[in-house]
């Protein structure tokens, strides 16, 4: 298969068609087509000559890496998209709509070698990295569709972002440089991966940073986020408070209630002391179902007993609302395979 134009930066572009024999200003003009305006087909892009529209096209050249398989729309508005890739692995990608912002969570792998005994895509197994082209096609297919611009994305779809460091950082650059989503306006979400982390650092890539916490000390968080027995929370939460003191931006840790197992008020006091000197954000997630994982959601009431004790501590706590759940577009839930349940017709 010819490479799909998504995935190539401006300049990979230009150097594509002049390789093609046309001028470099192809490049930047198709640029504009695919990445500015979500173009997906060769036929949108009317300032070029159909002649050589017609060429790419029998040429079998690709816009995007992707097709979408499936669309799920629940009743909050959150789409869930199941996308195709050339070999035949799926991937799934969400549009969360807020009342004043658009949000694209996007995948990074098929699967998640992490293995969180709660997410249905770490129980599912690590099939392989996405491509840049891959990932940032996650977002051009949903703002192809979307009713407005899609100004936030977040890579808290399946798999461990760092984990594909390198594929990540060259979509997050096109992201950024291409389809001119700000590097503040993206978000990592990370089990904690500490040389990904460093890379971040180094390379100074501004993007937010969320830590998938879950629990604050070693033992639980051995068992709930199992890379904890690689990355313990006495080399990770120095880190975390580098990253924020360096890039002057407030993480954000992520703890999902799960009853019985870390949702106690001495727990809630663990993960105060455990913080203590971070500037952060505590999110607070209620865990949603996944078939095969034997653990629970904690209660309301409990969930909000935990909020009190980190936020009477003086940190920023929220609780988060849970989008998508029924249509399994939530958090903890995608699983990179067709549901056999309800089909939505895929759209060209
Ligand atoms: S929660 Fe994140 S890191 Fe853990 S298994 Fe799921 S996708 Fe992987």
């Amino acid at each position: 298969m010819a490479t799909p134009l998504v995935g190539m930066n401006g300049r990979e572009l230009e150097a594509f068609f002049v390789a093609q024999g046309e001028s470099a200003f192809r490049g930047r003009q198709v640029a504009k087509w695919i990445y500015s305006r979500a173009a997906r087909e060769w036929s949108a892009m009317t300032d070029l000559s159909a002649a050589m529209r017609n060429r790419m096209v029998a040429e079998g050249v690709p816009v995007g890496p992707t097709t979408v398989e499936e669309r799920h729309v629940s009743a909050d508005g959150t789409t869930k998209f199941v996308l195709r890739l050339h070999d035949q692995q799926f991937n799934e990608s969400v549009q969360i709509v807020h009342p004043d912002r658009l949000t694209a969570c996007v995948s990074s792998q098929v699967g998640c070698a992490v293995g969180c005994p709660f997410c249905a895509t770490g129980l599912g197994g690590f099939k392989r990295h996405l491509t840049p082209g891959e990932i940032v096609d996650q977002y051009l297919t949903m703002q192809h569709e979307a009713a407005g611009r899609i100004s936030n994305i977040v890579f808290m779809g399946m798999g461990e972002p760092l984990l594909n460091t390198e594929n990540v950082i060259a979509a997050t650059h096109i992201l950024n440089k291409e389809v001119n989503v700000g590097m503040r306006h993206i978000t990592v979400s990370t089990s904690g991966i500490i040389p990904g982390i460093e890379r971040l650092l180094a390379e100074e890539i501004p993007v937010n940073l969320a830590i998938s916490l879950h629990a604050a000390n070693d033992t639980l968080r051995d068992k709930l986020v199992p890379i904890n027995k690689t990355y313990p929370l006495g080399d990770l939460i120095p880190l975390c408070k580098r990253y924020a003191d360096t890039s002057n931006r407030r993480l954000t840790f992520e703890y999902v209630m799960l009853r019985d197992e870390n949702d106690s008020p001495e727990q809630a006091r663990e993960l105060v002391s455990l913080l203590r000197g971070v500037h952060c954000h505590v999110n607070l997630i209620p865990h949603n179902p996944v078939d095969g994982s034997g653990l629970t959601a904690s209660d309301a009431q409990i969930i909000r007993n935990f909020r009190d004790v980190v936020q009477n501590a003086g940190f920023t706590t929220t609780i988060r609302f849970n989008k998508g759940q029924d249509e399994t577009a939530a958090c903890g839930q995608l699983r990179g395979r067709l549901p056999a349940r309800r089909k939505a017709p895929a759209r060209s």
